[in-house]
């Protein structure tokens, strides 16, 4: 018996601004590597056209600025785009009035490039939040993240409050009117295809791709088969 599964499609259209921001390279070999996102991205969206499926795409402030003609034709081919910081900083590292302002300016760039309201979504670049994240999207209005990895294939409520110690119990905080769509790792094609080396490591990357295949169709049959 067939049954309808509903799954996301996402891609992070993050250009230059993952080598400028988290390698932190003026390189422009290294800077020309983020300049194949939009060859990737232009690929991407015609085999979603061919398809005719819907996605979203969380897109840096910077990536809109440096591609404004491919952001364009996502948003003129249905494509829903979220917040992905303005150059892909990392939350965490950044004080509250700083991350306010990468906020408010990746949401008026994504609102001149859509001319409409933004869906609201969000995914925090490099998958951390700070301790003031959940609180500035509340408070801007957002709908859903995207950052967290608590589930696999079921949306929950975000929790502000989470207090983690050493000698205390687990404190789950309490919940908020924020929509969690979870991301995994394994489901990323970044750390399993792209070679990469900084002075954090090396990320091996070049997968073959029928590995690749197989960890996301396997991931694919346990929600077809056992969920719902
Ligand atoms: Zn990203």
């Amino acid at each position: 018996m067939s049954k309808d599964v509903t799954v996301c499609f996402s891609y992070d259209f993050d250009a230059m601004s993952v080598w400028i921001a988290n390698f932190r390279t003026e390189s422009p070999n290294a800077l020309s590597r983020g300049e194949f996102g939009q060859v990737g991205a232009q690929r991407i969206l015609d085999l979603l056209a061919d398809y005719d499926i819907k996605s979203t795409w969380f897109v840096p402030g910077h990536t809109i600025e440096a591609f404004p003609r491919e952001c364009q034709r996502l948003v003129a081919e249905g494509h829903e785009v979220g917040h992905h910081g303005y150059c892909h900083e990392n939350p965490a590292r950044l004080e509250i009035e700083k991350e306010q302002a990468i906020l408010e300016r990746g949401i008026a760039l994504i609102k001149d490039l859509t001319s409409r309201a933004p869906w609201w979504g969000y995914r925090s670049p490099a998958g951390s939040f700070s301790p003031n994240t959940l609180r500035l999207l509340l408070d801007h209005g957002f709908l859903y993240d995207s950052s967290m990895l608590g589930n696999d294939f079921t949306p929950y409520y975000g929790r502000d409050g989470i207090k983690a110690s050493i000698d205390a119990p687990y404190d789950f905080g309490k919940p908020v009117d924020l929509v969690e769509m979870p991301f995994s790792w394994s489901l990323d094609d970044f750390p399993i295809f792209e070679y990469s080396s900084s002075r954090r490591g090396i990320n091996q990357g070049l997968a073959d791709p029928a590995r690749v295949y197989d960890i996301w169709v396997g991931d694919f049959e346990y929600l077809y088969t056992k969920m719902g």
